[in-house]
């Protein structure tokens, strides 16, 4: 006789090919949340989803809205028992805009399988997470009619525009998420076939410096040498903002971060990574790799700040001329470790701007976004579940990681349920390029994940008890 986790895996791998029909249907809609034109397709995918985990056994499946916020799609199955483990499914059915389309080989909301992956916006980013989650509960009512664990899910519609609804949802409907546990299936894995656990993640503070100088733009001949040019004054007062290693040196800036432990930097330095990460993400022959010299690389990556210039407004050169132009803008990116506050960071920022703008130029700094950084010790009774059950899905044991990436729901979603453990798992790969042209998964792995979670459920159970 098999056992009732040998019954459902049975039944997850039986239904492989319909996890991707269900995921091709899904990332078919365009649940683009940073578009009003698009506000008809997040309410399709919305619909979608919630017919998803309705046809895998979910029950008492809603869809709920706060605020003007996109719709979050509820769900559950709560018959385990008083002394089950509740888990709470996190993933979400939004995706990003699909960038620059003479990118894509195939169209983005074409879903179109290529060499063992799965292209399309979503595929990876996170309809693969929903996917997963109704499967692996799917897997489980099928084969054996229950699952050893009580479960209720969640799939928000705004993820990608940074959950601005999420404290209010939680604030109004806690008790419906309340759980012992969360499985966030919207992070990643160490490698194409090696699953990980991230533990760690970046925070975040986005902000524009706009710099002004003339009432409107001069010749450069009548004018140049004696007045100031605005996009030489960004430039002196971007570089005063990092050191010759690109490690940013702003006043204050790094006051309150949180340098690794011990045994994190351990754990850090035995993935050592140096060697061939040049190459791996496509610097060209000469360029060097930056950051703190005494720092580990995935320290550097994970738990040290980064600045970012990601948006520069000056005059394009096509129908330049010879002009100082009247005004600039940068729009500035701060990832930041764990630790630093974003509020505190934007005014070290803020009075770094002021001391250093030169000639006088008028300088206007604006917040555009800010969050913490996240990070937990991996250890504990539902880490140890979830990594035996990634190695038994996988056949690999998992890397414990950190992004440097930044899930600014992941802190207030932990502290709201009093700070239970939360497993940070996903579809993604370092192929996978989210929120990228040529976004996709890979068909193996995801069959991988739903198989680790097909086994989570009963290790979570199993500690429990
Ligand atoms: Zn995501």
């Amino acid at each position: 006789m098999p056992t009732l986790v040998e019954s459902a895996l049975a039944a997850a791998g039986s239904s492989t090919a319909d996890a991707l029909a269900e995921l091709c249907a899904l990332a078919r809609i365009p649940s683009i949340s940073a578009s009003a034109e698009h506000v008809r397709e997040v309410h399709a995918s919305a619909d979608a989803t919630a017919a998803l985990l309705r046809s895998h056994g979910l029950e008492n499946v809603r869809q709920l809205r706060v605020n003007d916020s996109h719709p979050y799609v509820l769900g559950e199955w709560l018959h385990a028992g008083p002394d089950a483990p509740t888990v709470l499914l996190y993933a979400h059915h939004d995706v990003q805009p699909p960038g620059r389309l003479d990118r894509w080989t195939t169209d983005p909301f074409v879903p179109t399988e290529r060499d063992g992956r799965l292209y399309g916006r979503g595929t990876a980013d996170d309809k693969a997470g929903a996917v997963a989650h109704a499967e692996a509960v799917g897997a489980w009512l099928s084969a054996n009619g229950s699952i050893p664990c009580n479960v209720r899910i969640l799939v928000e519609g705004e993820e990608e525009i940074g959950s601005p609804n999420l404290e209010a949802f939680l604030n109004a409907h806690a008790d419906e998420l309340r759980a012992d546990v969360f499985v966030l299936a919207d992070a990643g894995q160490w490698d194409v076939g090696v699953p990980g656990i991230t533990y760690s993640l970046r925070g975040l503070v986005g902000c524009d410096v706009k710099l002004r100088a003339l009432k409107g733009p001069l010749h450069s001949g009548i004018s140049g040498g004696a007045v100031p040019d605005p996009v030489q004054g960004m430039a002196r007062l971007l570089s005063a903002m990092t050191d010759e290693n690109g490690v940013v040196t702003i006043e204050g800036f790094a006051d309150d971060l949180i340098a690794p432990s011990a045994v994190e930097r351990e754990r850090i330095v035995a993935l050592g990574g140096e060697r061939g990460f040049a190459a791996a993400y496509g610097l060209l022959p000469g360029v060097s790799v930056i950051g703190d010299p005494n720092a580990p690389l995935y320290e550097r990556l994970w738990r040290q700040s980064a600045l970012t210039v990601i948006g520069f407004d000056a005059h394009p050169i096509k129908g330049s001329s010879n002009q100082i132009v009247a005004a600039c803008t940068a729009r500035l990116s701060f990832r930041l470790a764990p630790g630093q506050d974003p509020a505190r960071v934007f005014e070290a920022v803020k009075s770094h701007i002021e001391k250093h703008t030169p000639w006088g130029l008028n300088a206007e700094v604006t917040s555009h976004e800010g969050s913490p950084a996240w990070t937990t010790e991996p250890t504990g009774w539902a880490f140890e579940a979830c990594e035996e059950a990634l190695e038994a899905g996988f056949g690999v044991a998992p890397v414990a990681m950190g992004i440097g990436g930044s899930i600014p729901f992941v802190g207030p979603f932990a502290a709201t349920f009093g700070g239970i453990p939360a497993l940070l798992i996903g579809p993604e790969d370092p192929y996978s390029r989210p929120h990228g042209e040529d976004e996709s998964l890979h068909i193996a792995d995801f069959a991988s994940l739903i198989r680790s979670e097909v086994y989570l459920f009963q290790n979570l159970a199993n500690a429990r008890r």
